[in-house]
């Protein structure tokens, strides 16, 4: 079930993909836990079985619950600390932040509290910060990597690059069509951060292992671009950001037919329109009761 990376480098693959890093004296870092007990358990029992330690820590990328979920866990059966950045952990302490965030900051909807996008809390004992990290034994670099998320980073040990969802698959980009996105602005910088690590082996927080991350990041980029310019001709006459998200969606053929798929497109086409409104791009005006943004 381990893929090997290197002598303290190793991965569990799945749906989302698991680090597991070897420091000292049996103690294992996790990079992530998947999404639930289940996902929790089967990282715990590869651990056990297949390295033949005990998870001290669990190293966080970002606050989305397919990445967090199975902390509360591994917490519960270990005893890990938990490390994970700014602002994202208030998520994980307060998961309900998320669906909240998504509903336009109010009471979510029953059906936005689901297991993908609420999870269980999870302890938070370290934040963490850009820039050199020691957990157990094992010397880090703390990547910025947020535009997916807030506060997303990556970690790179041993020559091996744990970006997070800085990138999706072709096969994820396929299926949902529009990523979801907290911030454009931060994405297009995290995708440069990305692009200019050097590294042997990359692990994506889904998908296939890479050696290098040159195609994926173009993909990302230039979808990004390409919804960019998508909603500058949909607001050539002044539109609502509903009236926007719902031409994307007919424009790239997605498939959104219920409350989370909608609900997480929404503050995407947000994230765009600050975006473009920041680089003088669009115009936003109230008016008669509706927010307009216009393409300038
Ligand atoms: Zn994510």
């Amino acid at each position: 079930m381990l893929v090997e990376l290197g002598s303290r480098v190793a991965v569990i693959p799945g749906s989302v993909n698991i680090g597991v890093l070897r420091g000292d004296a049996g103690r294992v870092v996790l990079v992530d836990t998947g999404l639930n007990e289940t996902s929790g358990k089967k990282a715990l029992k590869a651990v056990r079985e297949e390295v033949g330690g005990e998870v001290a820590a669990i190293l966080t990328t970002h606050a989305h619950a397919d990445h967090f979920g199975a902390n509360a866990t591994v917490v519960k059966r270990t005893g890990a600390r938990v490390y994970a950045p700014q602002p994202d952990e208030a998520v994980l302490r307060y998961p309900i932040l998320q669906p909240m965030s998504l509903f336009a900051g109010a009471d979510p909807l029953d059906t936005l509290r689901g297991g993908f996008l609420l999870a269980d809390p999870s302890p938070v004992d370290e934040v963490v910060r850009p820039g050199p990290l020691t957990v157990v034994g094992i010397e880090l670099d703390v990547l910025p990597l947020g535009g997916h998320s807030p506060g997303q980073v990556g970690y790179l040990v041993d020559g091996v690059f744990f970006c997070a969802d800085v990138v999706l698959p072709a096969s994820v980009l396929d299926k949902y069509k529009i990523p979801y996105l907290f911030s454009v602005t931060d994405h297009l910088r995290a995708l440069d951060t990305a692009d200019a690590v050097t590294c042997e082996h990359i692990v994506p927080g889904h998908g296939p292992l890479l050696d290098s991350l040159t195609e994926l990041l173009s993909l990302n980029r230039s979808l990004v671009e390409d919804v960019a310019e998508r909603v500058l001709a949909l607001a050539q006459e002044p539109t609502t950001a509903e009236m926007i998200l719902t031409g994307l969606l007919t424009h790239y053929g997605a498939a959104v037919t219920d409350a989370p798929s909608f609900y997480l497109l929404q503050p995407t086409v947000f994230a765009f329109l600050s975006h473009l409104h920041r680089a003088g791009r669009v115009r936003h005006q109230v008016h008669k009761g509706r927010s307009l943004w216009t393409a300038v």
